[in-house]
């Protein structure tokens, strides 16, 4: 009934007409479609959405992808450019955000109620600029006429430190796959002002909070009053949603008492944590006694913890949250002493001697589930994180692997590898992943391999492509294209990949020329105030200058950084990459969801044995991953007897002494900064707090011998094709039908 429709909108002028045309044509059809009904719902309350690109991933749940890309080239056009217009939403960072993306499509397409929670930053992360080796941080605007935002009447009065704030939500349209819509809440406040921002960065009157609430996620928080804005966002977060909440189950029938059985509120990471005490205090207000209040939100309550790394486990000091929040005060100490008085270990106390908040201690404590996401990552929790919860709350804790929606990244992102198994084993797979399986039968098939082989090349060769346009870098597409994409942290180890790199330009120096080029790319943007994450990033763009302009290298070797990495470029590189880079130190890294997105497009892993590198690794069997590096068991007794020595690998081996050294090199102070090259020079030897040169050595050994294997085309094409076979498991349908079972039952 869109033919029509579809057709004249093909026909129009401009890429922008035609666009605009396409957005409307969406957002009437996702307003027919109706939302996803029932008496209880999910709210997944979220600080990020890293939701990218909206409009082919809407054509595709809408089912008329094909039809709008056929009408465009029967005019001359493709839907590739048609994409271009649209501007990425920055609502979002990394894996945490996109994991709640991902869900949300999940969610729709089970057909499941359940809306996302958040707020509408303006001016979102940052966008990444390179200048003289280093980044930049530039503000990210994303909001124009022609964004999918709707701005509803919705709006709710926030109490902020006395003075009273009149909230706004926007909506976004969330369609299922073949199904119908949920809704992206955001709320916002009309008083925020971008023009407060500096004109060349990302700097503002932190004090300001009317006028700068939502322009930036994660604000820089070094100092106080960056670290009070957060609370201020956080609080207006969750203020808005416990209203919100509230207001529909009442609409519902709900008589408050029976709250549990309209709403459950999944907790993304701690961020949204103030949800418990304040909705206590709404109930509070409404006369529901103390303890059945108590009792209420406990059951509605779930939360997800997605790191161990102590820096990143919110804690606030009381008197922030006095200067902020003084109405969530006396709610926060009544928990804490029923805490107290429970369990007197001060290991799981809410208030600690400090008199600092632990915002996870109250999502355990008054939530009544709480999982990890993935295997390991559960178990770490459990067995030292927070074993003394798990001791008293033996029941509560339960493991979701993360999983990430195949319509974007195979559907959407890899038009041909998804014909090629639609063409093999029909398309139950987008309804059910798990039959990717039954691509197993296609080993042994020489003809069927080297198409696999094609599709890579074809992906290698539109990457190539799109990586000229962009950023005026050319690439060879017949090299080996070993991809390293992800936020920037130390525990990551991209610095551990900049070594190896150091590796391979010394031994092509040394004469010893890889068989087929190497390519390797990265793309990573680092924390604002986080110093030697840009020291890393410094590092490796150093690499890469040096390393194009030696004539000996350059036609083995290539270093690429990807500008401003987001899911755009990821939506590109990945189809793209040969090797998948998953470095981690073993036990730091919860599960990863960039490792899902590369096995599920033929990339084959080299990694660590942490996060869901462990069950990728037992589903694909030995010979068709690359393990290397310590254990976290291992690891973990390292930290607990403090027993590395960064300094005591190096002395001892002048094999690793060597690339190390190579940082601090004339040849990189020619095209780097040295006191920036020297900082991380030092912080590698002397402290290296995440344990790169541990596992060094044993990393060179098993890339090397990745690339070895490279060269046996045929093999290789087999371990791609049971990557992809075995992928079914980490999709984002698995995981939200385990939430729902298991937790949301809905
Ligand atoms: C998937 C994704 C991530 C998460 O990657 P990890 O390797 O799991 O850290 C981060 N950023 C973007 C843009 C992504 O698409």
């Amino acid at each position: 009934m869109y033919e029509m429709e579809i057709e004249n909108i093909a026909a129009k002028g401009t890429n922008e007409e035609i666009y605009a045309s396409l957005l409307q044509l969406t957002k009437d059809m996702m307003q027919q479609k109706g939302k996803i009904q029932g008496k209880k719902k999910v709210y997944y309350i979220s600080a990020e959405f890293l939701i990218g690109k909206l409009l082919s991933n809407n054509l595709i749940n809408l089912g008329i992808y094909d039809q709008v890309a056929q009408a465009l080239e029967k005019h001359g056009k493709s839907m590739a450019e048609i994409e271009e217009i649209e501007m990425e939403p920055s609502l979002g960072n990394g894996g945490l955000g996109r994991l709640a993306a991902c869900f949300l499509d999940s969610i729709a397409t089970l057909g499941l109620p359940g809306d996302g929670i958040g707020l509408n930053y303006h001016l979102g992360l940052f966008r990444q600029e390179f200048e003289q080796n280093l980044q930049k941080e530039k503000k990210n605007p994303w909001i124009t006429d022609k964004s999918w935002l709707r701005r509803t009447d919705v709006s709710y009065p926030v109490i902020f430190g006395g003075q009273t704030v009149q909230s706004v939500m926007y909506e976004i349209d969330v369609t299922g796959y073949d199904n119908q819509c949920n809704t992206l809440k955001l709320f916002d406040l009309d008083s925020v002002d971008e023009s407060i921002v500096d004109e060349n960065g990302i700097s503002f009157d932190k004090e300001d909070i009317r006028r700068n609430l939502t322009l930036f996620l994660y604000p820089d928080d070094s100092d106080y009053q960056g670290q009070v804005l957060r609370i201020y966002q956080q609080y207006f977060m969750v203020s808005n949603a416990a209203q919100l909440i509230l207001d529909e189950a009442v609409a519902k029938g709900s008589n408050l008492y029976d709250l549990p059985d309209y709403a459950v509120i999944q907790i993304n990471d701690t961020h949204p944590t103030m949800v418990i005490p304040e909705m206590i205090r709404l109930l509070l207000q409404r006369d529901i006694a103390i303890d059945d209040a108590i009792a209420i939100v406990s059951k509605m309550c779930a939360y997800t913890n997605h790191t161990i790394l102590a820096e990143a486990l919110e804690t606030w000091p009381m008197y922030y949250l006095e200067r902020v929040v003084p109405q969530l005060i006396p709610v926060i100490k009544m928990l804490d002493v029923k805490a107290k008085e429970k369990y007197q270990d001060e290991r799981v106390a809410i208030i600690d001697k400090d008199n600092r908040v632990h915002m996870a201690h109250i999502d355990i404590h008054y939530g009544f589930s709480v999982n990890g996401v993935a295997a390991l990552h559960t178990e770490i929790l459990e067995k030292s994180e927070l074993k003394p919860f798990k001791d008293i709350y033996p029941n509560k804790f339960n493991n979701k692997t993360n999983g990430i929606t195949f319509r974007r990244w195979l559907l959407h992102c890899n038009h041909e590898l998804t014909k090629f198994i639609e063409k093999n084993i029909g398309d139950g797979f987008k309804k059910d992943a798990a039959e990717l399986e039954k691509l197993a039968k296609l080993s042994g098939d020489q003809a069927a391999l080297e198409e696999l082989l094609a599709i890579k090349k074809t992906k290698k060769l539109e990457f190539k492509q799109y990586l000229h346009n962009k950023e005026g870098i050319t690439v060879d597409e017949n090299s080996i294209f070993d991809v390293q994409v992800k936020r920037l942290h130390e525990y990551k180890r991209q610095q551990m990949n900049a070594l190896y790199i150091i590796y391979k330009y010394m031994d092509i120096k040394a004469g010893n020329k890889p068989k087929t080029p190497i390519t390797m790319i990265f793309g990573a943007k680092a924390a604002p105030a986080y110093t030697i994450a840009k020291d890393i990033i410094h590092l490796i763009l150093c690499l890469s200058e040096l390393i194009a302009n030696d004539p000996e290298v350059s036609p083995y070797l290539k270093v690429v950084m990807l500008e401003n990495y987001n899911v755009t470029y990821a939506e590109k590189v990945i189809p793209a990459a040969d090797i998948s880079e998953q470095i981690s130190l073993a036990s730091k890294e919860a599960s990863g969801t960039g490792n899902m997105k590369f096995m599920l497009n033929g990339a084959i892993t080299l990694g660590t044995e942490d996060g869901a590198n462990v069950e990728i690794h037992q589903f694909v069997g030995d010979d068709n991953i690359y393990i290397f590096g310590e254990s976290s068991e291992k690891v973990i007794e390292l930290y607990d007897k403090s027993a590395y020595s960064a300094e005591k690998i190096y002395d001892e081996n002048p094999d690793v002494a060597k690339l190390v050294d190579f940082i601090i090199s004339k040849e990189m102070f020619a095209v780097g900064n040295k006191k920036s090259l020297i900082r991380l020079y030092m912080e590698l030897v002397t402290k290296d707090w995440f344990m790169t040169l541990l596992d060094l050595q044993d990393y060179i050994r098993v890339k090397e011998q990745a690339f070895a294997d490279y060269e046996d085309r045929k093999q290789w094409a087999e371990k791609m094709l049971v990557n992809i076979s075995k992928a079914g498991f980490f999709s984002s349908d698995r995981t939200i039908a385990q939430y729902n079972e298991d937790i949301w039952k809905l």
